[in-house]
């Protein structure tokens, strides 16, 4: 599946729709490939570690991890964040990454970033 093929299915997976500020996708505000773990923090590119974000969220975010890019996306007004749906996708991911094996980089990362999650719910 190329490049292409795999933000359309991101875009289906969020209902039309930015994971990090909720704006619905159109002629206006075009989808981009965001990737769960940073690429510069060994994240894959494969469907498990893309999303679709907005340019403006993909920007802003820039290599900023996804727990704590989504506390700042609650703090502002202007984004309403789709979390249950982020909380889902790095569940998979990391699934995903523990059923393929290898990037170990990429990995421990991903535990981190759900070890912050999880010891918040508690
Ligand atoms: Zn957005």
């Amino acid at each position: 599946m190329d490049r292409a093929a795999r933000l359309l299915l991101a875009v289906d997976r969020q209902d039309g729709c930015c994971l990090w500020c909720g704006r619905r996708f159109g002629a206006l505000i075009p989808p981009t490939t965001d990737h769960l773990v940073p690429r510069l923090k060994g994240g894959p590119s494969i469907t498990a570690n893309e999303v679709a974000a907005c340019r403006r969220c993909n920007t802003d975010r820039g290599h900023t991890g996804p727990i704590e890019w989504l506390d700042e996306c609650r703090r502002r007004p202007e984004r309403s964040p789709q979390t249950a749906q982020l909380v889902t996708l790095l569940d998979e991911l990391d699934a995903e990454l523990d059923r393929t094996g290898g990037r170990r980089r990429a990995r421990q990362y991903l535990t981190s970033q759900l070890r912050r999650l999880r010891g918040r719910e508690r």
